[in-house]
């Protein structure tokens, strides 16, 4: 799909799904990193990223369009436009818009671990927090090589 296209499919889902005309411009945009589609507020061009098509296809993309169209209409009609606005989410939900500039598999940030695990030793007191469950045999005190125990924090 070309940038051609692009523009046809968002002026036609724009007349569908909102009854309103879109006036202007939707491409790609290849260095879209994280974010499926942007809008942009100064000129109302709308831009989506290649890897999305392939990554989900074209039923998940028609729902970051949607998205994307959300903001361009409100923004233009001067109602709230933003993500945290009572209308915005009105209208996405009434679209079936997906509910986040999506983000692509694999570079999704991933949420941090909180410490959990308490490694701790028995002959220096020395303590060592640990993510995820560790076998407390299987280690040793890195400063006097003591035996360590386990606690869960
Ligand atoms: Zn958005
Ligand atoms: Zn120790």
């Amino acid at each position: 799909m070309n940038d051609k296209q692009l523009q046809q499919w968002v002026e036609e889902i724009s007349l569908r799904s909102f009854g309103v005309p879109f006036r202007h411009q939707a491409r790609f945009n290849g260095r879209l990193r994280t974010t499926g589609g942007r809008y942009f507020m100064k000129t109302h061009h709308i831009e989506i990223n290649p890897a999305q098509l392939e990554a989900y296809g074209t039923d998940e993309v028609e729902k970051i369009i949607k998205h994307e169209l959300c903001h361009y209409h409100l923004h233009l009609a001067g109602r709230g436009y933003q993500h945290r606005d009572p209308e915005f989410k009105a209208l996405l939900k009434k679209v079936d818009g997906s509910r986040f500039c999506q983000s692509l598999p694999g570079q999704a940030k991933r949420k941090s671990l909180p410490y959990r695990y308490r490694l701790a030793c028995s002959d220096c007191g020395m303590e060592y927090l640990r993510k995820r469950r560790v076998d407390p045999d299987r280690y040793r005190c890195g400063r006097c090589r003591g035996v360590l125990k386990l606690n869960m924090l």
